[in-house]
């Protein structure tokens, strides 16, 4: 655990703190998003954004670092080492950020809600004895200064309002997705601090091995992209080929209650009214009819694709590309393709 510092302070003029992170060469939504929120209340009190990243300094360029200003940062600070930007290497992250911030705390922490960065996010409040809100949806300020959080509960099901104190720096781990981005500041300029990071203070956690997420274990609600079938993928054996794709796209399974009904998945991947509401970068719908209950579920998703043998299938009327064909030779056909090196 890091260590308790002995007196907190907040940092020198009010900060929200917020962490950025990048798949690739391309920062998260959830930073933007984060950013963006940070700004409506900077805005509102005069506090000031400071945008966090961890990441090897030839990765992170001072463009990257005012791509963040544009979304809202007033400054951003790269914590550089060569071994940031790893996945699964970064729970020793929250000891060099209390490093190299001299027991300072801001006002307020954001997180996107998401295994690892909970984690890191609890290390980072438990030093600094904070106030933690996770699966938060939206954050105000009142006007007697207690942040108020609305945190989404009971897989989604349901909400609920909790009042945070201003005696304390607070944590907010916003789900990805939900805000939604606004209008940004292209013209915007960061000011950016690199600090180098000694090699000592990445060493608290050591990655030995990295397992591939298992899609049939990736929450619906978190994931970016969704691999879902319904009565067209004909049965279990369909399933596995549509798990196999699903893994080779770094995506979660999900599925039609008709396939839930039938036995083929379990509940907990049933996307629709009565199953998850999710909103990912990407969609699959193989075999789907495109049912109301059904497309209330994913409509939102950024990039819809939908395989389906009757070419006036519901499901494309919201499809972004529509493929007319038996959803297993297609499946099948891509995880050929993908394996053979397509992308
Ligand atoms: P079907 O409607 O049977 O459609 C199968 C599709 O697969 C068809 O379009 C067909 O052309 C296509 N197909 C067939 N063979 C192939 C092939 N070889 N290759 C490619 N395509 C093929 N549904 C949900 O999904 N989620 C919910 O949360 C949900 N909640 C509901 C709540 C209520 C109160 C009610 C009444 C219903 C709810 N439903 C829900 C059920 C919903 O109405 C539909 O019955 C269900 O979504 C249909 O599932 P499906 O598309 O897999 O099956």
């Amino acid at each position: 655990m890091p260590e308790k510092t002995s007196s907190i302070e907040f940092a020198e003029d009010s900060q929200i703190w917020v962490l950025a992170e990048r798949t690739g060469k391309q920062w998260d939504t959830i930073t933007l998003e984060l950013l963006q929120d940070a700004q409506v209340l900077a805005k509102k009190t005069g506090w000031k954004t400071l945008a966090i990243v961890f990441g090897k300094s030839e990765m992170i360029s001072d463009q990257d670092c005012h791509q963040l200003a544009a979304n809202g940062a007033d400054k951003v600070l790269v914590l550089q080492h060569a071994e940031f930007g790893k996945p699964g290497s970064m729970m020793g992250y929250s000891q060099v950020l209390l490093d190299s911030m001299n027991g300072q705390s801001p006002r307020l922490l954001l997180c996107p809600s998401t295994p690892l960065w909970v984690e890191f996010a609890c290390r980072l409040i438990g030093a600094w004895d904070g106030v933690i809100a996770r699966d938060a949806i939206s954050f105000k300020l009142t006007p007697d200064n207690k942040l108020e959080v609305i945190q989404s509960i009971w897989q989604n099901k349901g909400q609920m309002t909790i009042s945070m104190s201003d005696d304390h720096p607070w944590c907010v781990c916003l789900k990805p997705g939900v805000a939604g981005l606004g209008k940004t500041k292209p013209q915007a300029k960061a000011q950016i601090l690199r600090q180098d990071v000694s090699k000592k203070q990445t060493e608290t956690v050591q990655t030995v091995e990295l397992l591939p997420p298992n899609p049939s274990e990736l929450d619906l609600v978190e994931a970016e992209r969704i691999v879902a079938g319904g009565r067209g993928i004909q049965g279990v054996e369909g399933f596995k080929a549509l798990e196999e794709l699903a893994f080779l796209l770094e995506a979660a399974v999900g599925a039609s209650r008709v396939a839930v009904d039938l036995g083929w998945v379990p509940y907990v991947r049933q996307v629709g009214q009565t199953g998850k509401i999710v909103k990912p970068r990407l969609y699959i719908a193989a075999g789907i009819a495109g049912a109301s209950q059904h497309v209330d579920g994913m409509r939102d998703s950024e990039v819809i694709i939908a395989i389906n043998t009757d070419k006036n299938a519901n499901i494309f009327k919201i499809a972004h590309l529509g493929i007319v064909g038996d959803a297993d030779t297609i499946i099948r056909g891509l995880i050929a393709e993908l394996e053979a090196g397509g992308t």
